[in-house]
């Protein structure tokens, strides 16, 4: 039994990039670690959250993810990590 873990997951949509470290930590194209933040009013997922870039509005770089997305993708390296581990013997 073989598993591949794809790189360039995707969220429905296009492919999106981007960084996580192993302490689960996401990066915005600054290179710097994304803030959570709530989903305002005016937003189809109000009361939502998402990681977006933490200099924002002053500099933003578009970076946006929904923690749901991202908690998904969380589970997914989890569950590569374990398959691994039970593969390595
Ligand atoms: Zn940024």
């Amino acid at each position: 039994m073989s598993f591949s873990f794809n790189s360039s997951w995707s969220v429905n949509r296009t492919p999106k990039l981007f960084k996580v470290d192993l302490d689960g930590n996401m990066y915005c194209h600054h290179e710097i670690v994304a803030v959570l933040r709530m989903a305002g009013p005016k937003s189809v997922r109000h009361g939502n959250q998402f990681y977006g870039c933490p200099q924002w509005p002053l500099s933003d770089c578009k970076f946006f993810m929904w923690k749901q997305d991202f908690d998904n993708f969380s589970k997914l390296i989890q569950d590569a990590v374990q398959v691994q581990q039970v593969t390595k013997s």
